[in-house]
């Protein structure tokens, strides 16, 4: 599992943030954004999967950039403080692999 390159992924937001005086938000506007991006996903899953469809002429939008936009905040928000997301993710799937290792139905081996 060390081939995973979130540390790039790091590496690559912080260099575009880096450009800019601002800098990085403080992060209680990080997870204000968060929250308006998560937002923004819900609305695309609701009208592709959801009853309530777009209105006639409203542009469909996609999916996997609002995952992305989710993704950027979240690694702003890392980047801000000093967290590495590779450790970030061995941690949080070491959570799942014992927590919930017999949570749920494996499925059968082939025959
Ligand atoms: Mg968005």
């Amino acid at each position: 599992m060390d081939s995973l390159r979130l540390r790039d992924v790091q590496a690559r937001v912080d260099a575009y943030i880096s450009q800019f005086e601002e800098g990085y938000f403080d992060p209680p506007t990080l997870v204000n954004r968060l929250c308006e991006e998560l937002g923004e996903l819900a609305r695309e899953v609701s009208h592709r999967f959801g009853p309530k469809k777009k209105k006639p002429g409203e542009a469909e939008g996609e999916m996997e950039l609002e995952i992305g936009d989710l993704l950027f905040v979240l690694v702003c928000l890392s980047n801000s403080q000093g967290y590495d997301m590779d450790d970030i993710f061995r941690r949080t799937m070491e959570k799942y692999e014992t927590r919930d290792k017999d949570r749920w139905t494996r499925k059968r081996p082939a025959p």
